[in-house]
């Protein structure tokens, strides 16, 4: 630990890392940040914090940032440094001049998750309003997609519907697909502390994660699913409340829409939903799931806590609708200790999708095609908007293989390492005639790219982060940006370039714009969110201090509507060929791609990522620990080093994705979830192969 002595002030900021969304204090001598130290005001941390927020946060001024704007004609070529104006007329140029030659269709953007909330709503407002166009979408795809369908379907809003702090009045947490303790921490601690106090906890998941074992926890049941058998395993768990009459009749009655109830009791009634005769699929044994579905129906109050362990899967949106039927059925909605809670992955994946990011929606979820809120827009935006929705990431990229969409801007997505099927990804940017990558690192994504536009580190900015429970916080800016511009200047810049005004003097202007386009913000503003510390929205006249728990005596849309979630197998299933299913996942003090953290000291604690696999699986190919295995998909192939661990079931690997050489979405495939094309990360069938170093 090196002493760097008594910081000169400090400034109150949020984490760039994940959903949690802890606030710090970075203490400063002049512009350099000595310390984070988490804020004992900070309404979702309360203090605490993870190593990532606390000691992860020297990538912000790594040498390999770059803080020169580049461009190039053709991605064979060598970067040149040329000036802000140079760079921005550049894209502009070549990205209007793609517009003429291939029609107003052929360009777009993808917003990120890293980004504020004002960074993302301007990069949509500039695809929407001078692109002229709604191929917008963001890295959300990827990840909660299926959640905002899935939530918005069934209660009416795309959002979680809890604080965290709710999970203190939890009796029983079912935890499916996430491991916070790994990759919510703060969260995972202050549910450990629940679970300490006596709170049951059932943890459906193909892998033992830390949860489980975790001292002085009572861990009712660990239900190893196999990977792709979700909606069997929420169905049978549903059908085993209905059959034993475990269902909150009042509840159904009042606030439930009783067609669809209807509907839905006589399909999950079904014999065929049984966990026995489920258990061939789900590979659960039949008494342990309705021991697990006894404990969540009779729980006082019983909470789902989900991760992408939910979403990213062919059936994804039917995986979210079946977890929102269970709290419907048992009437788990609408007060602490309860609902539907989504672990939302980065520091923004709820602000990123509340702005519009999608490619059919404006801010706060309004359809483009409602003549009423696109007539607002226009009134506020000086522009004709089209109501038609625009093209998703993968369509993006299959338009590109076809030759209909040339031209893209990238803010703080590496989507070249981060999507799935690596090759595909790739084969697509390269057949770009412009792609503008702005970033704060020459990323995997910038190799295929013709402009580079510098981007700014949280610490560089002033802005907003939404967390996983809606928490609207601030970011502020504790020193200068390394590039000169933040990022919502760069994109401000872009668009004045290309002929659509905009001329905000500092991102509160850019809120009260979308407070006053988005209903669940109407009373957000920079006053009132330093006024009381943080909003969680729905913030406007009928909640004027916001929301902390939803659903309380209605739903957005009236009542609960139960939605029918028929089981269908995905396509990977194992085979002779490739007889293993892969899935994947975070480890503590890596994030993601590893950007960020992969420039830091937190390198040290894991510098590879590994196959983890089944002592048996190891012994039937002759591979102990540490060996190099070759592992192959019908994707593509790549190799890593292997880990035996006792937490996989036979038949089911894992590995995680933080560094580019191991390159695990090389082999992940491009099937995606029926309704939102989230790709389905989690079921890859693979072969593993011992093969010398290479
Ligand atoms: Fe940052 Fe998440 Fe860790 Fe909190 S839990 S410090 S938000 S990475």
């Amino acid at each position: 630990v090196i002493d760097a002595g008594q910081p000169e002030h400090s400034v109150v900021t949020t984490c760039a890392y994940c959903g949690v969304g802890c606030q710090f204090k970075a203490e400063m001598k002049g512009s350099e940040v000595i310390r984070m130290v988490p804020y004992k005001g900070g309404q979702a941390n309360h203090g605490h914090s993870c190593v990532k927020g606390r000691f992860a946060f020297g990538y912000a001024t790594h040498e390999d940032r770059i803080t020169q704007p580049m461009v190039r004609d053709s991605i064979d070529q060598p970067w040149k440094e040329v000036s802000w104006d140079e760079a921005l007329n550049f894209a502009a140029t070549k990205l209007r001049g793609i517009q003429d030659k291939y029609g107003r269709e052929s360009i777009g953007g993808i917003t990120s998750s890293r980004c504020t909330n004002e960074e993302t709503y301007l990069v949509q407002k500039l695809i929407r309003a001078a692109f002229g166009n709604n191929n917008t979408d963001t890295c959300a795809r990827v990840c909660h997609s299926p959640t905002g369908y899935g939530l918005k379907t069934t209660l009416g809003e795309s959002a979680g519907t809890q604080t965290f702090d709710s999970v203190m009045y939890t009796d029983t947490v079912l935890v499916i697909g996430a491991n916070p303790t790994d990759a919510h921490p703060v969260f995972g601690s202050l549910l450990k502390k629940r679970l300490r106090q006596g709170a049951k906890l059932i943890v459906a998941d193909p892998r033992r994660i830390d949860l489980v074992k975790s001292p002085h926890v009572q861990t009712q049941h660990h239900l190893t699913l196999r990977p792709g058998s979700n909606v069997a395993f929420i169905n049978a768990m549903a059908h085993v409340i209905m059959s034993e009459g475990l269902e909150d009749k009042a509840f159904i009655a009042e606030r439930c829409e009783t067609e669809a109830f209807n509907a839905w009791r006589s399909f999950i009634s079904e014999e065929r939903h049984s966990p026995e005769n489920t258990e061939a699929i789900t590979g659960i044994p039949a008494a342990e799931l309705r021991s697990a579905a006894r404990i969540y129906a009779n729980a006082k109050n019983a909470a789902i806590y989900y991760g992408l362990g939910v979403t990213e899967h062919s059936q994804g949106s039917s995986m979210v609708m079946g977890i929102a039927n269970l709290a419907l059925a048992t009437g788990n909605i609408g007060r602490e200790g309860v609902g539907v809670n989504p672990l939302r992955g980065q520091n923004n994946v709820q602000g990123s999708c509340d702005m519009g990011s999608f490619p059919h929606e404006l801010p706060g979820y309004q359809h483009v095609s409602d003549d009423a809120v696109r007539a607002r827009f226009e009134s506020v935006w000086g522009v004709k908007l089209d109501d038609e929705p625009g093209l998703r990431i993968p369509n993006m990229f299959d338009a590109a293989l076809d030759g209909t969409y040339k031209g893209m801007y990238c803010q703080g997505e590496d989507i070249a390492q981060s999507d799935p099927n690596t090759n595909h990804v790739q084969a697509a940017l390269r057949s770009l005639e412009c792609l503008v990558v702005q970033d704060i690192f020459l990323n995997e994504t910038a190799k295929f790219a013709h402009v580079f536009l510098p981007g700014s580190s949280f610490l560089e900015k002033d802005g907003t982060f939404t967390n996983a429970e809606r928490r609207i916080n601030r970011v502020r800016k504790v020193m200068p940006p390394l590039a000169g511009m933040q990022d919502w200047e760069v994109t401000q810049a872009l668009s004045n370039a290309m002929g659509y005004p905009m001329n905000y003097s500092h991102p509160s202007a850019i809120m009260d714009e979308i407070a006053q386009l988005t209903p669940t913000f109407t009373n957000v503003s920079y006053e009132r969110l330093d006024e009381l510390g943080s909003i969680q929205w729905p913030c406007n006249d009928a909640a004027p201090e916001g929301t902390p728990i939803m659903h309380l005596e209605s739903f957005p849309i009236g009542k609960g509507h139960f939605a029918i979630t028929e089981y269908v197998a995905t396509e990977e299933r194992s085979t002779r060929k490739y007889p293993l299913l892969l899935t994947t996942g975070r480890i503590l003090s890596q994030y993601n791609v590893g950007a960020q953290t992969r420039r830091t000291d937190n390198q040290i604690w894991h510098d590879e990522d590994v196959l983890e696999l089944h002592p048996q699986d190891a012994e039937d190919r002759g591979l102990k620990d540490g060996d190099w295995v070759g592992v192959t998909s019908r994707a593509g192939e790549t190799v890593m080093r292997t880990k035996i661990s006792d937490r996989m079931q036979p038949g089911v690997v894992y590995t995680t994705f933080h560094h580019p050489d191991s390159g695990a979405n090389v082999v992940t495939t491009d099937n995606s979830d029926w309704a939102t094309n989230c790709p389905e990360y989690k079921v890859t069938a693979v072969q593993a192969v011992k093969v010398t170093e290479p």
